[in-house]
């Protein structure tokens, strides 16, 4: 029987980690019943730096009951590097880690299945979603375009999937090789290359509290999967600078046989620095993510792990 983890990331989930904990606790019993999963197994919850009660919740449970285990971050480090520091100390200690939100949106009645798929030989098993009408009709657009996107760009991501994953500890420890600052785990994982599976689901509604990936914070994640994952962009600006010089020739052309100089010129002017602004902006993306890997700072410091 497998030791099987449960990494959750948790950042201001005092409102929904008591359900959770318990909802997972009983989840827990039933597999260790069932002979799906060792009686080491354990639910890992990683405070993300949250400023509320988050911790003092997770001490406590982790007082009250066997199968709850913390980590605590010194800093506020993002849901991606939260995950890591969860994957890479459960990897010391388990023969598979299932990565789950806080708020229980991934059905959790599929957990049988995750481990059976493991049992059978599979390295990674992906959750993936059936229909996403709990999001909101932006949401699904956007993530829609986003999937689109990333395989127009070449890059293997599974189609609605987010995070909700099983590793085998031979997946986790490949991870650990992959050392990049700027972490894009569903691109990453697909990357591995060992035996893979899928198990779909139905996305539940949040319970309580509120999201915490505002557009802001979902814009910024797809940019970083995008650059991370893709040169493309760099491409697609050389491309775009071919056109525009095509253009404005046939604009300059066009202004000659018309004799309106001036407006032409002063449109010309401002479309082809509009053009320029945008590329350079791009060309910086780049160039800001070489500067933070370069530093290679430490993705996550743990200050306290409650075994
Ligand atoms: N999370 C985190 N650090 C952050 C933001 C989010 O650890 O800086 C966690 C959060 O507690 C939750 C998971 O990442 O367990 C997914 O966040 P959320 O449910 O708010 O995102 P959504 O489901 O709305 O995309
Ligand atoms: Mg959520």
């Amino acid at each position: 029987m497998p030791t099987v983890y449960f990494v959750i990331p948790c950042y201001n989930e005092e409102e929904v980690l008591p359900e959770t904990v318990r909802r997972l606790t009983e989840k827990i019993n039933g597999m260790i019943e069932s002979g799906r999963a060792d009686r080491q197994s354990r639910m890992l919850l990683v405070d993300d730096g949250s400023r509320d009660k988050t911790w003092e919740l997770i001490s406590r449970f982790h007082a009250e009951n066997e199968l709850v285990s913390g980590i605590k971050l010194a800093h506020n480090r993002g849901h991606q590097n939260a995950l890591l520091a969860g994957l890479m100390t459960a990897k010391e200690s388990c023969d598979c880690a299932v990565s789950l939100d806080a708020d229980l949106q991934d059905d959790i009645e599929v957990l049988d299945q995750f481990v059976d798929k493991f049992i059978d030989g599979c390295d990674v098993v992906y959750g993936v979603r059936n229909k996403r009408e709990t999001d909101t009709f932006f949401k699904r657009t956007t993530a829609q375009g986003f999937y689109k996107f990333m395989s127009v760009l070449g890059v293997d991501v599974v189609y609605n999937h987010a995070d909700y994953r099983l590793m085998s500890r031979r997946a986790l420890e490949a991870l650990g090789e992959y050392k990049e600052t700027n972490l894009f785990l569903r691109g990453i994982v697909p990357l591995i290359g060992y035996r893979s599976d899928y198990v779909y689901y139905d996305r539940h509604e949040r319970f309580a509290g509120e999201s915490k990936y505002p557009l802001k914070k979902m814009l910024a994640f797809a940019w970083d999967g995008i650059t991370s994952f893709s040169v493309k962009p760099l491409r697609m600006i050389a491309n775009l600078g071919v056109l525009v010089c095509f253009v404005s020739l046939i604009g300059v052309i066009w202004a000659l046989i018309a004799r309106s100089f001036l407006t032409a010129g002063f449109c010309g002017v401002w479309f082809l620095g509009g053009v320029q602004l945008l590329c350079l902006g791009v060309v910086g993306g780049y160039i800001g993510k070489i500067y933070s890997e370069v530093k290679a700072r430490p993705r996550y410091k743990i200050e306290e792990y409650k075994k």
